[in-house]
């Protein structure tokens, strides 16, 4: 019989409760949980005082991609080891279909960054970059191939903008597939007007970013793709929603019957554009900040966190980009438009928003577990292999310490990036020991396991019930 391990005398944390008991894993799976009696010569791994979680599933991270004249510091390797680090066993990166290329190719590309290098198991979703017949003919076979979630975006005019007609034909055929597509919702044309009149004007430190994508941007882009789907009615969500106006928008949407899904970030809740300084300073350090969208105002933070926690908003996300403050956002010291756009954030995804979230006393411990892993598995077609602790689902356990305190700092990190935004964070509760099928990868907070043994995923149709 296979070697059999009981995490002895946690918390369970369910979707809807939090059960004192145990956990015996055999092989890859769970098999049995609750009040369990250990057997003769089982492992036996004391957890008490511990939350078991289900492992953390990433919904958005860019790895090993090509942006901006440069490459992200994290690739696959690096990036998972991050993750697993930090409680996260599933990531779903953005494979990408750049202009004139088939969605195979993209596929294989992708293929090719993460096959044999990632630490835990990996999906991908498929960003179009425009819209066609080719596309179109191609959407159900790579469905079929269990890539069930597109991403399309409503900025970046001629590297990946699409606008609306792309936009229903995209979601004409995705609906009929049963698929979903995620939006990168903000005003492609307005921003680049924006970016053209502030440089013009001989602005060029980072504070302006932020000031050439203004919020009513987004709410606009959600308004717009919005009236798109009410005459189709079908699966999509919202990537990295950064702002109350927005969330407005989505609800407005809600109220005239659009399904819609949303997805944010832990910088829009805990991270706010005072880190851009004012006009005045010339402090290049908020080059670290630049992402798009960009960090919004305290009261944006507050309006997501209520959502999150209401179920107005179903899932977080990182957006992991990370490029090194040295040699990468420094190609942009002299013009802002030329820094790399986006920030690392997939190794402290779950460890900021138990604290922040839960320590903070802005949602509970099931809630937390349900937007952190649950709503993704569900959603992203992993559901109940992924995403919930129960007998026959994959023993992908994050055992989590909430007495330890600690100060974030980046050279505590696994990440291969020269900082981190959240550099000084003083959190509570902290990730312990993170199992993947089974294996003990993390113990004490240390990778023990750096194997590339993370499997492919190939994924079902979205559950679009999640709350
Ligand atoms: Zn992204």
């Amino acid at each position: 019989m296979e070697h059999s391990t009981l995490l002895k005398d946690g918390y369970i944390v369910l979707p809807d409760e939090t059960v004192k008991g145990s956990i015996r894993i055999r092989g890859e799976v769970i098999e049995a949980l609750g009040d369990i009696v250990p057997l003769d010569h089982e492992e036996i791994i004391d957890c008490s005082d511990c939350y078991f979680l289900p492992g953390g599933i990433e919904t958005h991270t860019h790895l090993d991609l090509e942006s901006m004249g440069t490459v992200t510091a994290d690739d696959f390797k690096t990036g998972t080891l991050a993750a697993l680090a930090g409680g996260t066993t599933t990531v779903l990166d953005f494979a990408t279909q750049f202009h004139g290329e088939s969605m195979a190719r993209g596929l294989e590309r992708w293929h090719e960054k993460a096959d044999g290098r990632s630490a835990i198991d990996y999906g991908f979703h498929m960003a179009l970059t425009e819209w066609n017949d080719n596309l179109k003919n191609e959407m159900a076979s790579i469905v079929a191939d269990g890539i069930t979630s597109f991403k399309m975006y409503m900025a970046y005019k001629g590297r990946m903008m699409v606008q609306e007609d792309e936009i229903y034909e995209a979601l004409e055929e995705a609906g009929k597939l049963g698929a979903t597509i995620g939006f990168h919702c903000e005003n492609g044309l307005l921003i680049d007007l924006f970016t053209r009149r502030i440089r013009e004007a001989g602005n060029l430190t980072p504070y302006y970013h932020q000031m050439t994508r203004p919020p009513e941007l987004e709410a606009e882009a959600i308004d717009r793709l919005e009236t798109v789907v009410s005459l189709l009615h079908t699966n999509h969500y919202i990537v990295h929603l950064s702002t109350a106006r927005g969330l407005s928008s989505v609800l407005r949407a809600r109220e005239r019957g659009n399904d819609v899904i949303v997805e944010t970030c832990p910088q829009y809740l805990l991270l706010d554009r005072s880190r851009y300084g004012t006009p005045e300073e010339h402090n290049f350090e908020s080059a670290k900040f630049i992402m798009s969208p960009p960090l919004r105002e305290r009261r944006d933070q507050e309006a997501l966190w209520q959502g999150l926690a209401s179920g107005d908003i179903q899932f977080v996300g990182t957006d992991h980009c990370s490029f090194n403050f040295k040699g990468q956002k420094e190609m942009g010291r002299e013009d802002f438009s030329k820094i790399p756009n986006g920030a690392p954030g997939i190794e402290l995804r779950m460890n900021l928003m138990y604290s922040c979230g839960v320590a903070g006393g802005r949602m509970d411990i099931n809630r937390f577990s349900v937007v952190t892993s649950t709503n993704a598995a569900k959603y992203f077609g992993l559901f109940p292999r992924k995403g919930i602790l129960q007998v026959g689902s994959d023993a992908d356990i994050v055992v989590f310490d909430p007495k330890t305190e600690w100060t974030v700092t980046s050279d505590l990190l696994h990440e291969n990036c020269d900082y981190t935004p959240y550099e000084g964070f003083s959190l509570k509760g902290k990730v312990r020991d993170v199992f993947l099928r089974g294996n003990r990868k993390v113990i004490s907070g240390n990778v023990v396991v750096r194997d590339s043994d993370g499997q492919y995923l190939r994924r079902g149709l979205p559950d679009v019930t999640i709350r």
